[in-house]
């Protein structure tokens, strides 16, 4: 097989040596005869696999002692529900609005209560984070909502806004483990586990503990922050196999010296291709450079007839899923932390070469 590097935005890359662990273990994990697939999820086996995949995450984050960490199911989309059921209590809840992602939240919560946006980057495009002075909070909000990197656009956030004390929810799922957070200037982090973590379907929720008193008596079970946290997210049955293949990428992020280490990785990826596109006239990235997410780089090319061409040239070097979302066109690379710079290396020169062809 020729080397691929694989570009999608989720599901993802994941590390090798995650996926031929988990072919080594499959039938027979650590001499149980069982494969993990195939265990009771009470066992003393899986119980292990899930206090172990539990602690190196809380490690990797330094997650303080009272938060709660919850391995819930419906993906990221899921949460977007059952946050204002968690957290509203009949009051409004602030919404900021940066991409496709944090729209969307809105969108969904918008049947459970009063959701305002208080901030609104799409009038100009999706193109940066409103400056935090412009925000305009209520001190009365349940919650703050906002999605700290947004997936589809490609827009990061940098810093954390001061809210006054009313707790800040984020959707983390596209930047989560890929650099540094302190978690306790959070109320609730959440994140769709299919861009940095593992298969999709698996949620992890991050809840300071005093705000697991404030869910509505309509929140599902399975849903119910409090309710999960007591039963160790065991009220029904957790998406098991996933949570082992969360383990092993833990196991691995710790092994490349953690998150500190992972983030200078991705600082020299993510400077290898934009200082690319902001020294060629053939490419261009939109997003405000302060705000340029790490993880997803959306490009253009400036002759938009040539897109399949560039596509379909990029496959054939072994370059794969550089589509843009269809909500923007172009194209976007996803540089999560399983991509080896190798990979962006790769992208790079194959864009001078494609370039060179079709000037
Ligand atoms: C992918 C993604 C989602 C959606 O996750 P699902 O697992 O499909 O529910 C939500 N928010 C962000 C920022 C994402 O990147």
């Amino acid at each position: 097989m020729t080397q691929i590097y694989n570009f999608s935005a989720g599901p993802a890359v994941l590390p090798k040596a995650v996926l031929q662990r988990a072919q080594a273990e499959m039938l027979d994990w650590h001499g149980s005869g069982m494969s993990v697939m195939e265990m009771s999820h009470r066992g003393k086996e899986f119980t292990a696999i899930l206090e172990k995949t539990e602690a190196d995450f809380r490690q990797l984050l330094a997650i303080p002692a009272n938060y709660k960490v919850l391995f819930l199911q419906g993906g990221a989309i899921a949460e977007n529900a059952m946050i204002p059921l968690n957290l509203l209590q009949g009051k409004a809840a602030d919404y900021v609005v940066t991409g496709a992602w944090s729209k969307r939240s809105v969108d969904d919560a918008r049947a459970y209560g009063d959701i305002r946006v208080v901030a609104n980057a799409e009038p100009s495009g999706f193109t940066h984070v409103p400056a935090f002075a412009d925000w305009q909070l209520n001190p009365d909000a349940a919650y703050v909502h906002y999605c700290t990197n947004e997936t589809i656009n490609g827009v990061e956030f940098v810093e954390v806004p001061d809210t006054h004390g009313v707790p800040i929810v984020a959707d983390m799922s596209s930047h989560i483990l890929s650099r540094p957070i302190d978690v306790s200037r959070y109320g609730v982090i959440y994140g769709g586990a299919q861009k940095n973590i593992g298969p999709a379907g698996l949620c992890l929720v991050i809840v300071r503990e005093d705000l697991l008193e404030r869910a509505s008596p309509l929140t599902p079970a399975v849903f119910h922050w409090k309710t999960q946290a007591e039963h160790q997210s065991m009220i029904n049955t957790p998406p098991t196999y996933s949570i082992y293949i969360a383990g092993l990428v833990f196991e691995w992020l710790l092994a490349q010296g953690g998150v500190a280490a992972i983030e200078q990785v991705n600082i020299a990826k993510a400077t290898l291709l934009y200082d690319y596109l902001d020294q060629t006239d053939f490419y261009y990235n939109p997003i405000e450079p302060a705000y340029r997410s790490r993880m997803n780089i959306p490009f253009r090319l400036r002759d938009e007839s040539l897109n399949d061409a560039f596509l379909k040239a990029a496959e054939a070097r072994g370059l794969l899923q550089l589509k843009g979302h269809r909500s923007v066109g172009g194209m976007r690379a996803s540089l999560y932390n399983a991509m080896p710079i190798e990979g962006v290396q790769a992208l790079v020169n194959f864009m001078q070469d494609f370039a060179n062809k079709n000037q």
